[in-house]
């Protein structure tokens, strides 16, 4: 949990930097920080515990919850298969190559195993975000524009 205070050091011009990056979505959950109360955490890829450092590249932003679900893992061991997978990292991965959304736009659907472990480890599709989604999307504001959305063949 050293991110919060450790962002501290981090100069606020780099900080908005990050924001600006992310367009403002929480690089893991895509919640748009614009619709929150509070301001989303500047998290830490590798962690600083871990020789991580406070620059562009290790830096992404982060709602409170992923922050915390996060922590400091990069990697999870995958019950299923006892591999160690990658958690999905926004410096790295491509969210749209990893994530679509579900044809209501509710649920974040993993489409590959760095997809399928960060939404459990990260528990994307909690109850307390659907809900914030599902009022979002009443008002046209979700899922954030330019995210791949499943589209339903139903023939
Ligand atoms: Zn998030």
């Amino acid at each position: 949990m050293g991110t919060i205070s450790l962002s501290r050091k981090i100069s606020i011009k780099l900080q908005e930097q990050v924001r600006q990056r992310a367009n403002f979505l929480c690089e893991y959950c895509h919640t748009n920080e614009r619709w929150q109360y509070v301001r989303f955490t500047i998290d830490h890829l590798i962690p600083t515990s871990e020789g991580g450092e406070d620059n562009f590249e290790n830096l992404c932003l982060a709602c409170f919850h992923c922050n915390r679900r996060r922590s400091t893992k990069t990697k999870v061991i995958d019950k299923e298969s006892g591999q160690t997978v990658p958690l999905f990292n926004p410096r790295l991965h491509q969210w749209s190559e990893h994530f679509i959304w579900s044809n209501d736009g509710l649920y974040i659907i993993p489409l590959t195993d760095i997809g399928r472990i960060t939404v459990e480890t990260l528990d994307l599709n909690r109850a307390r975000i659907l809900n914030i989604r599902q009022a979002d999307v009443i008002v046209e504001r979700h899922p954030p524009a330019g995210d791949p959305v499943h589209i339903f063949n139903d023939t």
